[in-house]
């Protein structure tokens, strides 16, 4: 008996090691990407746009990956990635070939602040800071701008500054480049959001290579400017419809082997072989899949580095946005925490309010060690500091601790502690064999954003585009695998 279950056991392990691989024969496509989130289905969607024969392995029963609306009592909830700024084209075309349509975040009246304890008015223009605080948060943004100035968004480890900057962690650089108590206050209310962390988990050169990624502070301060009417996941739900049966749900990848010019991909109920794959997911993720032979040294290394963050988020339905009668947006931050962003997501036309409230960090760890109703007390109690004693009483509140999520397990995306970007940084890129990496960790232009996820998606499919180019017998074309 004790045999028979132990052998059953192992049996079991091998299965789930192996996935498909000893269920189903491998069947044939040229390019198979892993993860159904917006960066494998922008590759997807270029190779298929291009006639190449591609299919999605998507671990989930949905698409989308950080990316997830639901309509709860008839009201969109977007639990995940909502805001884009007018600086992204990939999304803005992406949006407009679909015909989603985006709304302005309401910013009519001042954002509230708590800094230090206390609650004051003003906006991204008139910052609340005395004016020590205000020439300090100037020479800070001068300081970080001339800095990200100097990191090439292509490869951040190849700047000549890079190994100082990559000594130190944004929190100890803060203390040093700032003066002001009141700026040091605003600068961690807005960039711990941001970055899911708190300052002193996250090199200073991960940092900077975000700004500069998104073209400059300014630039990075327009990241939530409008949103997606009528909720995010629209955009993937459209773009799987366009690849049809290629992509594939409820089939995690577990085995990747490669060699002789072709590779494959083991799930537990499917494998597929192809000539090229692309690995969609977070560098976190990817050293989850078994590879045959083993990734380089660097490769795994780098990504045992890789922290996903946390976030908790909250949206939370009011019976009026009863916050735009006292002349507040409905925007607001705070350093204390636990909720340190807040941003009005109430539909036009509509007669209730809606909230959309983010804990970050350590706040959102902490938070989802709590109860339900424990961290519904604190996230409402939290809320008043800033709108007032009516945020007590919500219709409704929703909530998403996405580090609880068995495929996400982190925030907006994966963070560099210092030392791990400059010795490890170009493994992040470099394919292995014929498997070749995206994932909005590895975008050059708004890194952690969707318009990174969909630049790294694109990058990805060029790369692999042009290998296949290459390696294609003279006068051979691509064309459509008929499955
Ligand atoms: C709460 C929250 C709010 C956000 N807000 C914004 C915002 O307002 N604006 C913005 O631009 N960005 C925002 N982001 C960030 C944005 O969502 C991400 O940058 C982007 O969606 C990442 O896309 P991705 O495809 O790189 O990764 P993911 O979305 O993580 O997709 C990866 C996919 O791979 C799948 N997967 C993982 N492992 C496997 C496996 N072994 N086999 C098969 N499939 C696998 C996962 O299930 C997932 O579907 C937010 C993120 C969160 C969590």
């Amino acid at each position: 008996m004790f045999f028979c279950a132990l052998g059953k056991i192992c049996n079991y392990e091998t299965d789930r090691h192996r996935g498909g691989e000893n269920v189903r024969e491998a069947r044939r496509t040229e390019v198979i990407v892993v993860g159904a989130g917006l960066a494998g289905l922008s590759a997807a969607l270029a190779l298929y746009d291009r006639g190449i024969d591609v299919i999605v392995l998507e671990a989930q029963s949905r698409v989308g990956g950080k990316v997830l609306s639901v309509v709860e009592d008839g009201v969109t909830v977007d639990y995940g990635a909502q805001w884009i700024s007018p600086h992204q084209p990939r999304m803005k075309a992406l949006l407009a070939r679909f015909g989603l349509t985006t709304v302005p975040t309401f910013a009519k009246g001042d954002a509230l602040y708590v800094l230090r304890g206390d609650r004051m008015r003003g906006n991204g223009d008139r910052p609340p800071l005395g004016w020590t605080g205000k020439l300090d948060l100037f020479r800070i943004r001068r300081k970080l701008d001339k800095l990200a100035g100097t990191i090439d968004p292509g490869a951040p480890w190849k700047s000549a500054a890079a190994p100082e900057l990559d000594a130190l962690t944004m929190e100890t650089w803060l203390e040093k480049a700032a003066f002001s108590t009141a700026a040091k206050s605003f600068c961690r209310a807005v960039a711990e959001e941001g970055l899911c962390a708190r300052l002193s988990e996250v090199s200073m050169l991960d940092v900077l290579w975000d700004y500069v990624s998104a073209g400059g502070v300014d630039k990075l301060m327009t990241a939530e400017d409008e949103w997606i009417a009528g909720g995010t996941q629209q955009l993937p739900a459209k773009m799987a419809e366009r690849l049809g049966d290629a992509v594939r749900p409820d089939n995690a990848v577990r085995t990747i082997r490669w060699g002789g010019g072709q590779v494959t991909a083991y799930t537990d109920r499917e494998a597929w072989t192809g000539r090229r794959a692309i690995v969609a997911i977070p560098p976190t993720f990817t050293n989850r899949i078994a590879y045959e032979p083993p990734l380089p040294p660097d490769r795994d290394q780098l990504c045992q580095r890789i922290g996903q963050g946390a976030v908790i988020k909250f949206v939370l339905v009011y019976d009026t946005p009863f916050w735009r009668e006292r002349g507040w947006s409905g925007s607001a931050y705070g350093e204390t925490g636990p909720i340190q962003t807040v941003l009005d997501g109430t539909e036009p036309g509509q007669r209730l309010g809606v909230l959309a409230a983010m804990a970050n960090g350590g706040h959102a760890r902490r938070l989802g060690r709590l109860g339900k109703e424990e961290r519904k007390t604190e996230v409402l109690r939290s809320l008043a500091r800033f709108v007032g004693e009516k945020a007590l009483e919500p219709v409704a509140v929703y909530e998403k601790d996405w580090s609880a999520d068995p495929w996400i397990r982190g925030g907006y995306g994966g963070r560099f502690a210092p030392g791990v970007l400059s010795e490890f940084g170009p493994s992040l890129l470099e394919p292995v064999g014929p498997i070749h990496w995206a994932g909005a960790e590895t975008a050059t232009v708004w890194r952690m954003y969707m318009e990174g996820a969909l630049q790294s998606g694109e990058r990805a499919a060029e790369e692999v585009a042009r290998a296949l180019e290459a390696e294609r017998p003279a006068g051979g074309s691509a064309a459509r695998i008929t499955r």
